[in-house]
């Protein structure tokens, strides 16, 4: 019986649920060593590691005893000393594919799929999953272009914009060779850039009330980035009639809020306020200015929500407004409620189609 030291590959972690353990091996050799570790950690494990035919190890396994390849040594008859340190690791050369992954996907997303919450199953599921961005500017450009990085499958970006110069402090999705170029074609070749393996849907038109349900349904979840409150509104009805989740977002000179909405479980945006404050009341960025970073805090905050969402990991902020100010540099944290009165989430409904709902004059609106 030797004692020796294991270290599993970042792949082995879904069927360990560790990268490393000390193991008491009944025999000396390396097949006792698979032996016990088959014995400890299961089917999954096994199945990870032996070929279902032969019964031998896997061809793309690499087994190292104190970094030398067991293939130079005696393979699996290879004896182990008491303190060896054995490593286990999959072929990462050549075309192999491991638990469905490409070699490329496994080092592009080494660093989450390492992630407890993440794993292998989280990473496939980011990569079958849906986000609508509402709006190609200062919250949906660090918005999407975290999602693209951590390689959620489908991206759709509405926006009927064109990049102007003014866009460039905050939006940056968008550079200096864009100017004047509808924004969700910048945006979809920059997403395409930073992971091309992920699918980019680009809608140039407008949010509007009579297509609003249409745009939005079918998502896993969408994205308020739009900085007007007849959009915002309209986007809530749409979501909640859909029963499709949405992080709202919003900024202004140095402040930001965002909270997660959740139909049928939590509060909505309308609960908050049961109507948009009259045109002018509110200034929009355009008229009070905002610095670029805020936008990038909250929209970034914003693709967080939703990779926990997607990745079933921590708490939403559900039924919680997050408020950040950033000249006193503080986060503070309000309680939303349902409102059993709320005209679209509430015990007695009367939004049931926004076409049907006054929003208000949209004009001017620019992401
Ligand atoms: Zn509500």
């Amino acid at each position: 019986m030797v004692k020796v030291n294991v270290k599993f590959s970042v792949m082995f972690k879904d069927a360990t649920g560790t990268t490393g353990i000390t193991v008491d091996t009944a025999g000396e050799t390396v097949k006792d060593l698979i032996d016990a570790l088959i014995k400890q950690f299961g089917l999954q494990f096994s199945e990870r590691i032996l070929d279902a035919k032969t019964g031998g190890v896997r061809r793309f396994i690499n087994i190292f005893v104190n970094g030398k390849d067991i293939r130079n040594l005696q393979g699996v008859d290879t004896k182990l000393e008491e303190g060896a340190e054995v490593r286990l690791i999959p072929a990462v050369a050549g075309g192999n594919e491991f638990l469905g992954f490409t070699q490329d996907q496994i080092v592009r997303y080494s660093r989450q799929i390492i992630l407890k919450e993440v794993g292998g199953a989280g990473q496939k599921k980011l990569m079958r999953s849906s986000i609508l961005v509402v709006g190609a500017g200062g919250l949906g450009s660090p918005a999407s272009l975290y999602l693209a990085a951590a390689g959620v499958g489908k991206i759709g970006i509405i926006d009927s914009d064109r990049v102007d110069l003014s866009n460039l402090q905050r939006q940056l999705l968008h550079t200096n060779d864009d100017i004047d170029r509808p924004k969700i074609e910048s945006a979809k070749e920059k997403l395409l850039k930073i992971n091309p393996e992920i699918e980019v849907i680009a809608y140039k038109e407008r949010l509007t009330a009579d297509n609003a349900l249409n745009i939005v349904g079918g998502w896993d979840f969408v994205l308020d980035g739009s900085d007007n409150f007849p959009t915002k509104f309209l986007l809530n009805d749409a979501c909640v009639l859909k029963n499709v989740p949405f992080s709202h977002g919003g900024v202004l000179r140095f402040v930001g809020m965002t909270t997660t909405i959740l139909p049928g479980k939590g509060p909505c945006y309308r609960c908050l306020a049961p109507e948009a404050p009259p045109l002018g009341m509110i200034p929009t960025c355009q008229e009070a200015g905002v610095l670029g970073a805020v936008s990038g805090v909250i929209g970034t905050i914003q693709a967080t929500e939703i990779l926990k969402y997607l990745l079933g990991a921590g708490d939403l902020l559900v039924g919680r407004i997050l408020f950040f100010d950033a000249l006193e540099m503080r986060f503070e944290e309000f309680e939303l409620k349902r409102d059993p009165k709320c005209q679209v989430c509430g015990d007695q409904p009367i939004i049931k189609d926004p076409s049907q709902v006054d929003y208000g004059h949209v004009c001017e609106v620019r992401f």
